[in-house]
């Protein structure tokens, strides 16, 4: 019997920019289906991307395939199609989406359905037994908690409907949700600016109801899931069946999550942007919640993305509407509401009744003049808190530096001690008795001596970060229970529990506690050295610091009382105080203006080019070179230039950056810019590290 040859194409993990052809007697392969394959002398897990393809080399070159894997689920045409997508906008392989969307830990033989359900059934029998034998009410209720968990998902592993509780909407909440639904039908995505407070949770929850009634699915958004603790607890309580996905879960319950999106049959998940490539199919709803924040984009590895902008690609792929909401809007969706591609629907009232948090600014230059400084504290801001605390409000503190010292410095010759490593000075931590410099941006760590490398002078510790802001009030406020949260303590669940269910009444934190929560008696926010925020550093700085600084007065408030936010500062005049102080609206309105004039994004597409060499020299020349490559497309080039820090990790940084017109020609000089970058790569042999960063944040 002769066999019939045929020719397929594989997408490899990999940064390549085409797809290998492999051969196969198998008659039943399709494109989606998974195997191994082995490529330039290594076996690689691969998709089929398309059959029966005409080979482009001669035939008898091309190799077999090496395996079949029919235990791995079948990847959809619609995945491929997002992954193609992907690529072709954010300027990498397709095989490198791939392996952000199935990385290596989820290739193993996948579970099918049956198994999955038996294993929740074996989980909820062994947390039952738990249960049971738990001593104190604590555990009692966490452990009550997870078995209510497990069984809202074995519920859901059946082909029941989907259940949720009502959500109920107030007027103006109901006003816009009609609003939004016209921005719907109108095919275009809607963008929610709304006060914090306002109930733009609510209204996310009732557009996923929909979604879920009429059969389709919803993908929920978030930045980042550590701090959503609470807003998982509370889409728990209207959809228990609630599947939460992000990077940091266990791979099985991955792999389960995405067996419950391929099933298709009515899910919700909650996740981070990873969450997008989800194996989903008929997405109704994607919710974009906090649209504005950083964390939404991907630094490294490729595909670079904004988990914003690959959802509204994604979207187009299911037919899925999707809300975008905010209290601060970034400029790039603002932009887009002007300009009629995004809808904009505004809510303008809290649901608790109440005026917005009043803002104080404190002069910090002035009142150490005064001395009306207690080291980093300001005498006014203490006075607040004495007030705050003796009417059992409860007080949040916001350094946007972790560590006890940001630097410290030599008393003698003036020398700030340096990350071996890194071109960035080493701040000063302590960990109970020990005290050791750490570098912020490679982990080096070192046993702080309190001399200098130098001139066997005395270090001093320079500034005040959070650490040393808590050790202060903790001298002043002897009686008060202070808490701190920053990376340094695992951005702890329990230290927000404890302070939201008051058992601290000072937090001390990084810009995590800007984020998200609801505590009821938090009516002082605080600021210590805002400077550090307002610093301009890029185009983009005075945009930041107003979100952060607009976010956290959020947080004070919120049920109704007064809040107040006050910002230490040497800069009172500076804009964004300025903003803060009134309504905002008139600085996005300056800083949209800014951008238009020296052609910024929103109104132009930028791209950088990110160079990384152990080598001074080498890299000097091969981002000069590569520049001037570039500039020949031609497009505006700026760069290269040393980023601040320009060396990390012993490797020093390069960056070219490339401004293009938002026109018809956008998406060919893109692509030139791509084939640029790689014949660069191929013809000079550059063995440095060369990324490609579209729309850079
Ligand atoms: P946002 O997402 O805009 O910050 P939320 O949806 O979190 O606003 O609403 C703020 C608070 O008001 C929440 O504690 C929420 O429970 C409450 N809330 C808002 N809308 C309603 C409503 N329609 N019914 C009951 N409570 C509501
Ligand atoms: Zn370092």
């Amino acid at each position: 019997m002769v066999e019939t040859r045929r020719y397929i194409k594989v997408i490899l993990p990999l940064k390549l920019e085409w797809e290998p052809c492999y051969r196969t007697t198998e008659e039943t392969v399709g494109v989606g289906d998974r195997v191994t394959v082995s490529f330039a002398g290594r076996r690689y897990y691969g998709v089929v991307s398309e059959v029966d393809v005409t080979p482009e080399t001669d035939p008898s070159r091309i190799r077999p395939v090496d395996a079949f894997l029919p235990g791995l689920p079948a990847v959809s045409e619609v995945e491929i199609a997002f992954w193609r997508r992907v690529a072709e906008y954010y300027l990498c392989s397709v095989g490198e989406v791939f392996k952000a969307a199935y990385p290596s830990e989820k290739i193993q033989e996948e579970e099918t359905g049956r198994r999955q359900e038996e294993r929740l059934k074996a989980r909820l029998e062994a947390w039952k037994t738990k249960l049971e034998k738990a001593r104190t009410d604590a555990t009692r209720e966490r452990y009550a908690g997870t078995v209510r968990e497990l069984e809202a998902e074995l519920a859901a592993t059946g082909d029941g409907p989907v259940r949720f509780n009502p959500v109920r909407l107030t007027e103006p909440q109901s006003f816009a949700m009609e609003k939004i639904r016209e921005v719907f039908r109108s095919g275009k995505t809607a963008l929610l600016k709304g006060v914090t407070g306002s109930g733009k949770t609510q209204i996310y929850m009732s557009l996923a109801q929909e979604a879920l009634s009429a059969g389709k699915n919803v993908l929920y958004l978030v930045p980042e899931i550590a701090l959503s603790r609470q807003l998982e607890e509370r889409i728990r309580e209207v959809f228990p069946q609630v599947l939460v996905f992000h990077s940091s879960i266990a791979p099985s319950r991955k792999r389960e999550v995405a067996a419950r999106c391929r099933k298709g049959k009515g899910y919700f998940v909650l996740g981070t942007r990873s969450a997008l490539f989800l194996p989903h199919r008929d997405l109704g709803l994607i919710v974009v919640d906090e649209e504005h924040d950083s964390s939404y984009k991907q630094d490294a590895p490729a595909p670079r993305y904004h988990g914003r902008d690959a959802a509204i690609m994604l979207s187009r792929f299911h037919g899925a509407r999707v809300i975008l909401g905010s209290a601060t809007p970034s400029l790039e969706s603002l932009y887009n509401a002007e300009a009629g591609i995004y809808g904009m629907v505004t809510l303008e009232k809290r649901y608790y009744e109440g005026e917005r948090p009043e803002v104080r600014v404190i002069d910090t230059r002035a009142e150490r003049r005064k001395r009306g400084m207690v080291g980093s504290l300001s005498r006014k801001l203490l006075e607040e808190m004495v007030r705050t605390l003796s009417g059992h409000g409860q007080v949040l503190v916001l350094r946007a530096r972790r560590s006890f010292s940001p630097s410290v410095q030599c008393e003698e010759c003036g020398t700030v001690v340096k990350c071996p490593r890194c071109n960035v000075p080493v701040s000063l931590h302590k960990w109970g008795a020990r005290e050791t410099l750490v570098c912020h941006y490679c982990g080096h760590s070192e046993p702080f001596t309190g001399h200098c490398a130098r001139c066997g002078g005395t270090l001093h510790p320079l500034g005040s970060g959070t650490q040393r802001v808590e050790e202060e009030l903790k001298a002043l406020f002897p009686e008060a229970s202070i808490g701190r949260l920053d990376s340094d303590t695992g951005g702890d669940a329990a230290v927000v529990r404890d302070f939201a269910e008051g058992r601290t009444d000072i937090l001390v934190g990084t810009q995590m506690v800007t984020k998200g929560f609801d505590f009821d008696r938090l009516s002082l926010v605080a600021v210590i050295h805002a400077d550090g925020l307002l610093a301009r550093q890029d185009f983009r700085a005075d945009e930041r610091a107003f979100q952060l600084l607009e976010q956290f007065r959020g947080r004070s408030g919120r049920r109704g009382e007064k809040g107040l936010l006050i910002i230490q500062t040497d800069e009172p005049d500076h804009p964004v105080i300025k903003a803060l102080e009134g309504s905002g609206d008139g600085l996005v309105g300056t800083m949209l203006s800014e951008r238009r004039a020296f052609s910024y994004p929103p109104y132009t597409r930028m791209v950088a080019v990110i160079l990384k060499d152990t080598d001074h020299d080498r890299l000097a020349s091969h981002s000069s070179a590569l520049a001037a490559a570039l500039s020949g497309i031609p497009v505006a080039v700026t760069g290269p230039y040393a980023p601040s820090p320009d060396r990390i990790a012993g490797q020093y940084i390069r960056h070219i950056r490339i401004l293009l017109q938002r026109d018809r020609t956008l998406k060919n000089k893109k692509l030139r810019i791509w084939e640029t970058i790689a014949s660069f790569e191929r013809e000079r042999r550059y063995a440095g590290y060369i990324a490609i960063d579209v729309d850079p944040l």
